[in-house]
């Protein structure tokens, strides 16, 4: 059986990146929250787009007040007023000033600002007390950045950070890649949909909702295709339907050894390419993994809805993620946490135990989900923000030791 780590090399390895030229599309600023960056941006314009003052105060000529003090104070004659967001009409020549505002243009002539502390005004006279640096309180254009010089890089996701530069750039249309088609199936004799009456030994269908919150909220765009039966022409049908339509597909269930898992043969009678049948993690183990030959990227997940989670987090999310153009940071983020409960496991697999991860006094703690940890059962699942992994071999961890987490936030 595959390790954990084997397994991830396999599945990033078989997530081929969206291609630059062909998965792309144009979207306004406005709407690029969250988006990955499908090329580079040099911005047109020098940032600051002109010289300008940092401060309140006065710009003068530096030769004027080079050598004053408070003993040997200058006095210039103030012949503008310059405020943010107005063009300077005045040069300023010797023995002259402006007053001056934080953001404003520099007026030609001038080349450093005294700020208004250290000077007192007359009329149309300032006298100035110190001496400033020279250039001192400016701000030069270009020197945050140059027109024509790299500003940010394709693969990337757009935050606020990016959004304010890119505005500034003026870049108001950007290259983005177009967000993965993600099918979703479930396969099961036994499920129904959350609006129907159960009949005895019937059950909902959690991981078609699950799964689609999970896409989404990873940037894809789930394409749900319901509940299949058990039965291989049936899934033959909606499994080479999903493949057709999506760059990739979850299904759920059927994987296992079970008289009804049909998804490993028909995977396989349909011309995909099985990478991965089954992984030493717990919960998960029986995870299948094929290729086909459109790039359509194929996860066979156990049915068992926490299984199901935790195979997303663990081995779909970093996948779904590169495909998408992402270029670091798609791998998950692992913190080291004390514990605040004993964790258990077999041993023989790397266990991924749920709970919830808090910052306490800046250090972090790992609570572990109440009730429970069988696989089965789903509901002491919610509000779970990370997993506590054992690694293979450790039995258990005490309260107070130091576990590593995966963080899911
Ligand atoms: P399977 O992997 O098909 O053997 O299913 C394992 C367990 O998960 C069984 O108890 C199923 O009833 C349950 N299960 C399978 N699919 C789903 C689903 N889509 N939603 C909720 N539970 C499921
Ligand atoms: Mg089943």
């Amino acid at each position: 059986m595959l390790s954990v780590a084997e397994a991830e090399t396999i599945i990033l390895n078989l997530a081929t990146p969206f291609d630059a030229e062909q998965d792309i599309k144009t979207i306004p600023l406005s709407e690029a929250t969250g988006r990955i960056l499908a090329a580079p941006i040099v911005g047109k314009l020098d940032f600051p787009y002109w010289d300008n003052s940092a401060m309140d105060g006065y710009a003068v000529r530096y030769a004027d007040v080079k050598d004053c003090s408070p003993q040997q104070t200058v006095t210039l004659e103030v012949v503008a007023e310059i405020s943010a967001g107005r063009e300077p009409t005045v040069e300023i020549k010797a023995g002259q000033t402006a007053r001056i505002f934080t953001g404003a243009m520099l007026p030609p002539g001038a080349d450093t600002i005294v700020i208004q502390e250290n000077t007192i005004r007359r009329n149309n006279r300032v006298e100035i007390l110190n001496a400033p640096q020279p250039q001192e309180f400016v701000r030069h254009q270009g020197a945050f950045y140059r027109a024509g010089t790299p500003m940010l890089e394709p693969g990337v996701t757009i935050g606020a950070a990016d959004i304010a530069v890119l505005a500034t750039a003026q870049c108001t249309d950007l290259s983005v890649y177009r967000r993965p088609r993600v099918a979703i199936l479930s396969t099961g004799d036994e499920l129904i949909t959350p609006d129907r009456p159960l009949k005895p030994g019937q059950i909902v269908d959690s991981n078609q909702y699950a799964l689609a919150s999970f896409v989404e909220s990873n940037g894809g765009i789930p394409v749900s295709l319901g509940i299949v039966p058990d039965r291989p022409a049936a899934l033959k049908q909606a499994i080479a339907e999903a493949i057709e339509s999506a760059d990739m597909v979850l299904s759920t269930g059927g994987v296992s050894v079970g008289d009804y898992d049909y998804v490993d043969r028909i995977l396989a009678e349909l011309g995909g390419e099985l990478h991965i049948r089954s992984v030493a993690v717990k919960p998960g183990k029986p995870l299948t993994v094929a290729k086909f030959p459109n790039s359509c990227l194929y996860f066979g997940i156990p049915g068992n809805p926490v299984s199901a989670l935790v195979s997303c987090w663990r081995f779909v999310r970093p996948a779904l993620l590169k495909l998408s153009g992402l270029t670091e940071n798609y791998r998950p983020t692992f913190i080291k946490a004390r514990c605040r409960d004993r964790l258990s496991s077999g041993g023989t697999r790397e266990t991924y135990l749920w709970g919830k991860l808090l910052a306490i006094d800046e250090e972090y703690e790992f609570s572990l989900a109440g009730g429970s940890h069988s696989s089965g059962n789903l509901i002491n699942l919610a509000q779970t923000n990370a997993l506590a992994v054992i690694p293979v071999g450790q039995k258990s961890i005490a309260p107070d030791e130091v576990v590593r987490v995966m963080r899911l936030d």
